[in-house]
């Protein structure tokens, strides 16, 4: 095919489709959790003894004796063959963002060749993948290189139906044969319990007795584009990087914000249906759905659930939108911005944490002895956003993600917090020594219950920060869409935990001599001295904050992945990840290895691909059209007409330069030799990265001049605009 011709067919087909038909959607009740081998399946499928110690295992993740673990594995070996499974997979979460699974099957044959099928407890709990091929850092040497997973019984088992049939899922862990963590599950896990051990003490201090064990909730909200696979598959930078390298803007884009909340296109709608369908039947409770600010652009919201489960789900939703979305005729792009100069995506992370007994401890609550427990818990974030910001922006760096921060349409690359009026206030007053105790009717009450239950009108949000106190939870807005929620959720427990350490201490000496509410205010007080510079309330998206920020505030911009990755190398982060027993040095210095490692890739990817795409798409389309030109340029002076040359000239220069960028940039892509990481991850970052946009610039200006009839790339209108 030539010029053209297959963004013409693309239209073709697309205009040409009908959405695909799904059979009913059948009652949310008939398929609720359905495929889910869940605590209430294993009640009606176990021995009341057998289900007691799974029960207590899944609460507490406390190990399982063999015995048990065996009748649990045969229990679930029938559940999953009756629903058609033959196979079982431990399904795991590698330090990529990927998800990663082996299958193995139930069947062993006799000496006789005939078969029967087996699943012990021991297959159940320990599996190895091998998986030496995952990155890991440095952590396995070759002669050691295999890799364990083990089950997590604190999240559910279940069946993933594909068109190969149905499989048995069992979330697992993956660490190294010397038990270090090679996984995301892991730190998660042990920062869950981190934070649940300080707010322990936090909590008794404070007087309470009856205090359960406390979990972090994540409800992640997902946003994603979806592009025709006629189109998706016409461009090989969608196909292997997920966004558009090149690409000239359309005539019409997202100013007139008639996507947002508009209504949602039928084929899309569709796609939604079916998938929501998958999620209802994994227990994935889908909530929200909407078309989002660009056109193409869409959002799903779960409601939120524990955050080890939420995890296990989200990775769940991204694989199913890909694999659903291809079924339908899209390509679900999941990168932080496939479009240059149209809005990128996000992934919206709501965290709080809480217990049966004392509840959610980020709501304010009714009582005065409620608003205390909130003031610390809440001082306790405002503390670990302010220390620890550069860490909360190296767990959300990709090569993706740099696109998005600080674009203006995507929180800042600066950590601060937004508390809302009322609450920036109190925690102010707090700092001034102006909010007094003083003595009602024998119980103290510090006027807060009036103050803090503030209107909680999601509308006077403040848009621009990146991490905003939302009424009952905190919302971390500068996640990346294509991310594991995982890294951000450890980085949020595991500062909760420090903070709360920090608190604890503080209050015990205070509580010596002072009383309870006079004790934290105090503790407060000292803490909004040293950590308040982190509140702000003001537009994040204004130069005047990026230049307060750091200049009178000592916060940091950190602009690049490139910038943000050597945090994991900072004592203070060691520091918090070893005190609090989340993260070895080891570990973390794996993953810094890993997440510089993936981050060089992306961009050499990228690199290539733009080499690739300007010498063998770009390029011949516009020497086809200088010589149409000049043919016509030279019949034209035949008849002796004068055709202006001007834009000749402008494709031969533009040309030009475009093939003087495509030599740096392939020449840039031979350096090697780098001293340390940094200087490749900053080679990256500032020289590929520069040469790329150098290309694009060209190849986009092209676009703009060049016949349509000879342009081979489907064009950002088409894109976006046919569905
Ligand atoms: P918005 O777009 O206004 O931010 P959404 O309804 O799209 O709101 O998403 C809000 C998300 O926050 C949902 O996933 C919701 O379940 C979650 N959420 C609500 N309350 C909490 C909480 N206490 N802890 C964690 N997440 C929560
Ligand atoms: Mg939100």
């Amino acid at each position: 095919m030539s010029g053209n011709e297959t963004r013409l067919q693309a239209i073709y087909q697309i205009t040409n489709r009908e959405p695909i038909s799904i059979s009913p959607t059948e009652p949310l009740k008939a398929i609720w959790g359905c495929d889910v081998f869940s605590l209430s399946t294993m009640e009606e499928n176990l021995s009341k003894s057998a289900f007691k110690a799974i029960n207590k295992t899944a609460h507490t993740g406390e190990p399982l004796d063999s015995a048990t673990a065996d009748i649990v594995a045969a229990a679930m070996k029938d559940w999953a063959m009756a629903k058609g499974a033959k196979y079982f997979s431990h399904i795991f979460y590698p330090l990529t963002n990927i998800t990663a699974e082996k299958h193995d099957g139930f069947i062993i044959t006799n000496p006789d060749g005939s078969s029967i099928t087996e699943f012990t407890g021991s297959l159940l709990i320990k599996g190895e993948p091998d998986g030496s091929s995952f990155p890991n850092g440095s952590i396995r040497m070759t002669n050691a290189a295999r890799g364990y997973t083990a089950w997590d019984p604190t999240s559910p088992a279940y069946i993933m139906h594909t068109d190969n049939g149905a499989t048995l899922m069992i979330p697992s862990v993956f660490m190294s044969w010397t038990g270090e963590s090679l996984d995301k599950k892991i730190p998660l896990l042990r920062s869950n319990k981190a934070m649940n051990d300080a707010a322990q003490k936090v909590l008794s201090l404070m007087g309470e007795t009856d205090i359960a064990t406390l979990n972090s909730s994540c409800g992640a909200e997902q946003e994603y584009f979806l592009v025709d696979t006629n189109f998706a598959n016409a461009r090989p930078d969608l196909l292997l990087a997920g966004r558009t390298l090149f690409g000239a803007p359309s005539a019409k884009g997202q100013e007139f914000d008639d996507h947002y909340f508009g209504a949602i296109p039928p084929r899309v709608q569709v796609f939604m249906q079916d998938f929501e369908d998958q999620l209802y039947r994994l227990g994935i409770p889908a909530k929200t759905r909407h078309n989002e600010v660009a056109p193409g652009q869409f959002e799903l919201a779960p409601y939120f659930e524990n955050a080890n489960v939420a995890a296990d789900h989200q990775q769940m939703i991204m694989t199913l939108l890909k694999i659903t979305a291809k079924k339908h005729g899209f390509m679900c792009l999941l990168h932080e911005k496939p479009f240059a100069g149209i809005n990128g995506s996000g992934k919206h992370v709501n965290w709080s944490v809480g217990n049966s007994t004392q509840g959610n401890l980020l709501d304010p609550g009714k009582t005065p002895h409620d608003n205390l427990n909130f003031l610390l818990f809440c001082g306790a974030v405002i503390r670990g956003v302010h220390k620890f910001g550069p860490l909360l922006r190296a767990v959300i760096a990709s090569a993706g993600n740099d696109h998005r921060l600080g674009a203006n349409e995507a929180p800042p690359a600066i950590l601060s917090v937004y508390l809302g009026d009322q609450l920036e206030k109190v925690f102010q007053d707090i700092k001034d020594g102006k909010l007094s105790v003083s003595d009602h009717g024998g119980e103290m009450d510090l006027g807060l219950s009036q103050i803090l239950n503030f209107e909680r009108d999601p509308g006077d949000r403040n848009r621009t920060s990146p991490f905003a106190f939302t009424g009952n939870r905190f919302e971390f807005r500068a996640v990346g869409s294509e991310q594991s929620v995982s890294g951000p959720l450890v980085a949020m427990n595991t500062m909760l935990a420090d903070s709360l350490n920090w608190i604890a201490n503080r209050l015990e000496t205070a509580l010596a001599n002072s009383t309870q509410e006079e004790a934290v205010i105090n503790v407060l007080q000292e803490l909004m001295n040293e950590h308040g510079n982190a509140i702000f309330g003001g537009d994040g998206y204004s130069s005047e904050w990026h230049k307060m920020a750091v200049e009178e505030r000592g916060l940091q911009n950190i602009p690049t992945t490139a910038d943000a990755l050597p945090a994991f190398r900072e004592e203070s982060v060691q520091e918090l990840f070893s005190s609090t027993g989340v993260l070895s040095p080891i570990e973390l210095e794996s993953r810094f290895e890993v997440y510089a490692e993936q981050y060089v890739l992306s961009i050499e990817v990228e690199a290539k691909l733009v080499v690739d795409m300007a010498k063998t798409l770009i390029l011949p389309a516009a020497t086809r059209y200088l010589s149409d030109l000049s043919l016509a340029n030279a019949s034209m002076q035949d008849m002796g007409i004068e055709l202006d040359s001007s834009v000749a000239q402008t494709i031969a220069s533009e040309t030009n330069a475009m093939i003087a960028s495509i030599n740096e940039l392939s020449s840039a892509l031979e350096t090697d030799g780098f001293a340390t990481t940094e200087e490749h991850l900053q080679f990256c970052a500032n020289t590929l990265c520069k040469l790329m946009l150098d290309v694009r610039s060209h190849a986009d200006a092209l676009e703009a001049e060049i016949a349509d009839e000879l342009w081979p790339l489907p064009k950002y209108q088409e894109m976006l605009f046919i569905k």
